[in-house]
């Protein structure tokens, strides 16, 4: 039985024989809140004469099947999500009338009430295989085809598709409602997982931009009471950068009628471009201050899904196989072009600090997989969005645009984007065109960088003579037992000298004195370059970050690091250093606390967001999971303690004030902070030119609700003072986060026990369950987790079983207890769904390696 599945080869079959020309789908979304009328009327070939086959549809009923010209019985033919077609003819017509459910989980046709003004907005989302939630589809990216949709809705609302929005008819009034009907154009043949349907009384904001096919009309869209704060110039002068570089760039004009960017509500990733109406996450809505590293963030994200119109829109992957090409292409595409054509022109330190770190944490867990993975079905591509799609994807596309060099890459591209438009490709398509351009053959590299599994590690090993120079030098290259294999790398390798101010040590610098770019492979490359220079203070593998690799210092190279921890002047260098101590750490090579301190000798002084945002992450996991149990009081007070008085010195309203508050808040759990906490929420206290806002304020509540000194009246009467959807999440996460057994009981009712909770909120709920200082508190639950999962899975959707599996672990006790729990409960369910065994081995994966560094810092 296929449940929801669908199967490569199946796909591959049905594609065999039909060609699908048109979709004429009528929705009515003035049905009642649970449910909607959909009847889809389908055009397409068949090949084969008297073939059987199938189209795919998740739908509460099916009222009516018809197959050209004559009833099915829906009884008969619809099982299993799939209407079954037997005895096709060369043109056949089907129409199916069906009544479909509106989900809150984010997938397919998400509903959402605003408590604001009890609006409802809906929108769509279909990757991967859920526009069949919304109409009868032939779900698979090759079947292209033309989409007509009609949709009937209250007249009041906005309704946005793919083809500009029409202006609405008159269709009368039901239930005192009155309704409108909006008829759209046909779009281009484009596949069904990027059709989309927003819908609701949203508030726009309209512009255009001068491309190379005339104006293209440009609209941004929010829920009413999110439009106050709004900042949709700064969004379009993105997006106008965008056009304008891709446009050259893939010397391709703009492929859709139109481009419009909706914020929705309840949103699971950060966007989704659906073709000419990409769909973003509310956060980026930007309702009070937030990093800088968020805004650039943003941006990028803008960039990411304007890529995809080309890339992924235009010419579009065969299969899902193709999955990381779509999604690191648009990566690097959108990374690009932010460091060439907008202000952040570190984009790529940033890419480097943020996107690589994420690459190598996932790269590291059991879970990991070639990058060019083997997707059979549909349960493999639902739970590949990760780190290894589209973080290490992209730093192995970078490397492939240095080895063919850019030129020849963008003359490939451009050629790619001429011969596949409005067709479907594989990554071969691309390697040919990569091949022809730069004449180097790519099959060896193909084969070692995607289709393996795993990160090396680089490490120098020298000899040094009497005058302190290099007598031999070379690279050594290791990789793990499960996924051996040694790469061709391109590395930086920088050499740098302390210089010293006279003035004292503070200011004491580090200088580059020396780099050299070199070519390693194998277990150990010999580099006559460095023999016979002088040894440096600090020798920096991979320095300007070209490689994907782990590096390590050398003992010289960390002592000059360690004493010197502002030394760099660039923040790349600085990251780069960070990033090698951090991963020392979490080998078990460095003791937890040396790389707490570390960091919070590093900290003073940081402008750069991202590298703040991520060391603020790191130094928080490694004193709450990496510290050995008996240093974690100390280091735990060491690291709030800490994080308040670097907030206290910090530049008077600067990014760095922001996120250290905000990093104060959220990690102290010492009693004393209490009366802090409270004076700055009251306005007792303040710090120069921080501004306490509705988030900030959350921030304090949840820190106070975390102390056990904030109760349910004055989590209440906070969410009076912010009345929104944001606020019910936040209200929700401070009760969770209180610490006492009930509290961490019923938060486990609410989101594990019952399943009707929205993403968002099974998010907050769980966050706040997670936050727990008293571990105590959560051993119960390490039982009750591992007892709920296959109940808990087969229950839900892939988004909210994801974030039931993912989120009510008990991370915080990082005990072999807690380890050896999921162990037998992965040798006890080896049968279980995919998603849910990934999801559990990656728990535990991150239990383990705790371990691992809790003994190395027991030992100091
Ligand atoms: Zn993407």
């Amino acid at each position: 039985m296929p449940g929801k599945n669908l199967t490569r080869d199946e796909a591959a079959s049905r594609a065999s024989i039909l060609r699908v020309d048109s979709y004429d789908v009528r929705l009515d979304l003035t049905t009642g809140p649970e449910n909607f009328h959909t009847v889809t009327t389908v055009t397409f070939s068949c090949s084969e004469a008297g073939a059987d086959s199938f189209i795919d549809l998740i739908a509460d009923s099916v009222e009516k099947v018809t197959l050209n010209g004559v009833d099915l019985d829906p009884a008969e033919v619809f099982a299993d999500s799939r209407i079954a077609l037997s005895g096709l003819a060369a043109e056949n017509e089907l129409t199916v009338d069906a009544t479909g459910r509106y989900t809150n989980t984010g997938e397919g046709l998400h509903r959402f009430v605003d408590p604001v003004d009890n609006e409802v907005y809906l929108y769509t989302q279909f990757e991967v295989p859920d526009s069949r939630r919304m109409y009868a589809v032939f779900e698979q990216p090759d079947l292209k085809a033309s989409f007509r949709f009609t949709v009937t809705a209250p007249a009041h609302w906005k309704v946005i598709s793919n083809s500009p929005t029409p202006a609405p008819q008159a269709a009368g009034v039901a239930d005192g409602v009155e309704r409108a009907t909006w008829s759209f154009e046909p779009t281009k043949r484009i596949s069904s997982y990027i059709t989309a349907l927003i819908a609701g009384p949203y508030d726009e904001v309209r512009d255009e931009v001068q491309t190379r096919k005339g104006v293209v009309p440009l609209g941004v869209f929010c829920r009413r009471s999110l439009t106050q704060y709004l900042d949709a110039d700064n969004i379009f002068d993105c997006t106008k950068k965008g056009f304008a570089f891709f446009e050259e760039e893939f010397d391709q004009p703009y492929p859709f009628e139109k481009y419009d960017q909706i914020f929705t509500p309840e949103y699971n990733m950060g966007a989704m471009e659906n073709a000419g109406a990409v769909t973003f996450v509310e956060v980026y809505v930007f309702r009070s201050k937030v990093s800088e590293a968020k805004i650039e963030r943003r941006a990028l994200t803008i960039l990411h899904e304007l890529a995809h119109m080309w890339f992924g829109n235009l010419v579009t992957m065969k299969w899902w196989d193709d999955l990381w090409l779509n999604e690191s292409f648009a990566e690097w595409a959108s990374t690009t072009c932010q460091a060439e054509a907008t202000e952040w022109t570190s984009a790529w330190t940033t890419f480097g600090t943020s996107e690589k770190a994420w690459a190598y944490t996932q790269d590291q867990l059991s879970s990991t997989h070639p990058i060019a993975a083997d997707m059979r079905h549909l349960e493999d591509v639902e739970v590949n969005f990760d780190g290894i799609t589209y973080a290490k994807g992209a730093s192995v596309l970078k490397q492939l645009v240095a080895y063919v060099g850019r030129e020849p890459f963008v003359a490939a591209l451009r050629e790619y984007f001429r011969k596949h438009a409005w067709g479907n490709t594989t990554l071969a398509d691309l390697l040919g065109e990569l091949e022809k351009a730069s004449g180097r053959e790519l099959t060896e590299w193909s084969k070692l960088w995607l289709e393996t599994a795993g990160v090396n590690t680089l490490r120098p090993v020298f000899e040094v003579d009497a005058d302190g120079r290099y007598s031999s030098f070379a690279i050594t290259q290791t990789a793990t037992e499960e996924y051996p294999t040694l790469r061709p790398h391109r590395i930086g390798v920088g050499r740098y000298a302390v210089r010293r101010s006279g003035s004292g040590d503070a200011s004491d610098v580090l200088e580059r004195i020396g780099y050299d770019e070199v070519d390693i492979s194998g277990e150990r490359t010999d580099l006559t370059e460095l023999v016979g220079q002088e040894q440096p203070d600090l020798l920096l593998l991979n320095d300007d970050d070209l490689a994907y690799g782990k590096i390590r210092l050398d003992e010289r190279s960390l002592a000059t690091a360690l004493s010197l921890p502002r030394g760099f002047a660039d923040s790349l260098p600085r990251s780069l250093v960070l990033g090698a101590t951090w991963d020392m750490t979490r080998d078990g090579e460095m003791p937890a606390r040396d790389f707490v301190r570390f960091v919070l000798e590093s900290l003073p002084g940081e402008t750069d967001s991202t590298l703040l945002r991520v060391l603020i992450g790191q130094v928080s996991t490694a004193a709450r999971l990496y510290t050995a149990p008996e240093h974690r009081a100390e280091v735990s007070a060491l690291l709030s303690s800490s994080l308040r008085s670097l907030a206290e010195s910090a530049e008077s309203g600067s990014d760095a004030q922001f996120q250290l508050v905000e990093a104060w808040a959220a990690s102290t759990s010492d009693p004393a902070d209490e009366p802090r906490l409270r004076a700055l929420l009251t306005g007792a206290e303040s710090l120069p030119e921080l501004t306490v806002d509705t988030e900030l304020r959350w921030t304090f509540i949840k820190a106070l609700a975390a102390l056990g000194a904030a109760d349910e009246v004055e989590i209440a009467t906070e969410l009076d003072r912010d009345p929104t959807a944001t606020g019910k999440e936040r209200a929700a996460e401070a009760l969770a986060a209180r610490p006492t057994a009930e509290a961490k009981a019923d938060a486990w009712a609410k989101a594990v026990e019952r399943n009707d909770l929205s993403n968002q909120m099974v998010e907050a709920v769980s966050a706040g369950f997670r936050r727990s200082a008293d571990l105590s508190l959560l051993e119960p639950y390490v039982e009750k987790y591992h007892a709920m999962l296959v109940d808990a899975w087969a229950q839900r959707s892939v988004a909210i079983g994801e974030r039931v599996v993912g989120g009510f672990y008990p991370f915080s006790l990082a005990s072999a207890q807690l380890k050896d729990a999921s162990d037998a409960w992965l040798a006890a369910n080896t049968d279980a769904a995919p998603g849910l065994v990934r999801t559990v081995a990656e728990n535990r994966d991150t239990i383990a390696r705790a371990l691992v560094a809790q003994e190395r810092d027991r030992r100091g």
